[in-house]
């Protein structure tokens, strides 16, 4: 095993480890014109990382982004629900890119997602599992399979 869960990641911009958590940046898009969020990522938090905000606003694209930190520690988890809810209730006119706000759902809150993920695919092809365990040994399983 490599990763720390929850407390590490692979950022989705320089694919380098995320060594900590004060590190990490949390960021996605909104499309100004079509309302829909998608591009969820978790950067390190540093310019060369991070979206270049200037340039997607040119594209009627605005950034949106908090400390992974908070987003991690500080009841992101419900506050991410809330807005699901009032986007699939049309309390919103924001709607979700929703493959992939599931799968940063599990990256930010499912303990060895992170690592298993790298392996998931690979593994359900080999008939390893059946994409219904998420628990941590399921996992931790997939982890000590195919890692390395
Ligand atoms: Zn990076």
């Amino acid at each position: 095993m490599k990763l720390q869960p929850l407390k590490q990641w692979i950022c989705d911009s320089c694919g380098e480890l995320i060594m900590k958590l004060e590190d990490g940046w949390w960021e996605y898009l909104h499309d100004t014109k079509t309302d829909l969020i998608s591009g969820f990522r978790i950067v390190h938090h540093r310019k060369s990382c991070m979206y270049d905000e200037e340039a997607l606003r040119r594209k009627n694209t605005i950034v949106g982004d908090m400390s992974l930190d908070h987003m991690v520690k500080s009841g992101a988890f419900g506050h991410m629900l809330h807005w699901l809810e009032l986007s699939e209730t049309k309390k919103l006119n924001e709607h979700f890119e929703i493959t992939e706000f599931t799968e940063i759902m599990r990256r930010l809150y499912l303990p060895y997602w992170e690592e298993a993920r790298l392996h998931w695919e690979h593994a359900y092809k080999e008939g390893f599992h059946d994409k219904c365990g998420f628990s941590e040994n399921d996992l931790l399983h997939i982890i000590e399979e195919y890692g390395n």
